[in-house]
């Protein structure tokens, strides 16, 4: 059968489509302009150590099925590996290979101990109950313990993951080593050791991000209309955060399908309706449309908060906004960022734009093992002056090197990366 009559895509757009080409495009730019030995750069490119395990879980009806899970650690000179886990049906280890290496390089542009690590587990928890989840979590967390730990890589939430997948991976690690061991997962119930402000920390980062860049524009909220795609913790936060600030959220989507209504959503109406439905299907003060064309809508700030892969060569072209913000992991090719700067739309990059989560992340560990915590007032304003410098410091690269966001991004967290590395040398 040839390419074109099967449903993958033709072998172009398929490499465009791959994460992990995508990231070491973007690296590679950004290595080039650092001057880079190949040494280091076949250092920083490669993920340190990555592993699959297959996992048995005993199914509600008696059944034995098999799951398939990976955790990469792509680096862990600046500290240990610090990302999430995901839940996907179509998750592969070139996505957990690029989705870790974007978590060293978040990392490193806010400057905060940590190296990049992420996880995935293929299954559609959609069809598993809470039990074979909370199996499949329990099963995983002791199939990966042994590369675990506060001081070794530290898990957290990311997509169809969350604060009670957390409390079972802390407790499934604290069980083995035979004492509680709060550090080594963040994002957990706040009962547990969890930090306040970690559940909005992404879309609050988001926010802040924004901010920063409508003054570089010369923007007034008031005057800017926002798609978001997405209405999770990162699109969902950040819609209802920025709706408080006076922005005007024409679009807000999830996986079935969006919402739009030219005059602004209420956000908080359409966060309680989602809340209390489980979807945005059938909200009354808006339109419902379907997710396809969502991102080309008329807007001026376009926030894709859901998943890799959405603005390529096939949209990039077509999209109206003059400001992007990836609150996602990855939403936007080589290609499609190439389209954007052609068209002098500025983008701030994901490992900037959704590094509140995993500033807060940071915190909350910190707390952990201070055993000392903080009020919400003290972490909302330390994450503020984090992400207000993380965003100067990019600012500034990028025009040092008259490059784009994204590669401003990469030189300021390559260039921290490869100087702790010869700075550590090379173990023998
Ligand atoms: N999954 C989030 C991310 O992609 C958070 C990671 C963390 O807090 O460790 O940034």
């Amino acid at each position: 059968m040839s390419e074109g009559t099967t449903n993958q895509p033709a072998k172009a757009n398929r490499d465009e489509l791959n994460p992990f080409h995508s990231m070491a495009h973007q690296f590679g730019l950004a290595a080039d302009l650092l001057e880079l030995d190949e040494g280091t750069r076949d250092v920083l490119r490669q993920p340190d150590r990555e592993l699959t395990v297959s996992m048995p879980v005993l199914k509600d009806d008696g059944s034995i099925e098999v799951f398939t899970g990976y955790r990469v650690q792509h680096n862990f000179s600046r500290g240990p590996c610090k990302g999430g886990i995901r839940f996907a049906p179509d998750v592969n280890l070139d996505e957990v290979r690029a989705l870790a290496a974007w978590m060293t390089w978040k990392c490193s542009v806010v400057d905060i101990p940590f190296g990049g690590g992420k996880g995935g587990v293929i299954c559609d928890p959609r069809n598993l109950s809470k039990g074979e989840l909370e199996r499949l979590t329990r099963r995983y967390t002791a199939s990966i313990m042994d590369i675990l730990g506060p001081d070794r890589d530290v898990p957290a939430p990311d997509m169809n993951t969350n604060e009670q997948t957390m409390a079972w991976i802390m407790d499934t690690y604290s069980m083995h080593v035979r004492r509680t061991t709060t550090a080594v997962v963040t994002g957990k119930p706040i009962a547990i050791g969890g930090s306040k402000g970690r559940r909005e920390a992404t879309g609050r980062g988001v926010m802040l991000v924004c901010r920063e860049a409508m003054k570089k524009l010369g923007r007034n909220p008031e005057d800017t209309r926002v798609v978001v795609q997405g209405c999770g913790n990162v699109g969902g936060v950040g819609a209802l955060l920025l709706h408080r600030e006076g922005y005007k959220i024409v679009s807000v989507s999830d996986m079935y399908g969006a919402l739009y209504n030219p005059e602004g959503l209420d956000m908080p109406a359409v966060m309680d309706y989602l809340r209390d439905n489980g979807k945005l299907e059938g909200f009354s003060g808006a339109d419902y449309i379907e997710n396809e064309g969502q991102l080309e809508l008329p807007c001026e700030l376009l926030i894709p908060a859901a998943t890799e892969n959405q603005i390529t060569s096939k949209n990039a072209d077509r999209i109206q906004a003059e400001l992007v913000v990836e609150g996602a992991n990855g939403p936007t090719t080589p290609r499609g960022q190439e389209i954007l700067d052609s068209r002098g739309v500025m983008v701030v990059p994901d490992i900037l734009a959704n590094a509140g989560g995993v500033t807060v992340s940071y915190f909350e560990w910190v707390q952990d093992r201070m055993g000392y915590f903080w009020t919400e007032e003290i972490v909302n304003s330390r994450l503020e002056q984090v992400m207000v410098k993380s965003f100067q410091s990019v600012v500034k690269m990028a025009e040092r090197h008259n490059v784009n966001l994204r590669t401003g991004a990469y030189l300021v967290a390559i260039d921290r990366v490869a100087r702790v590395y010869r700075m550590r040398g090379v173990f023998a």
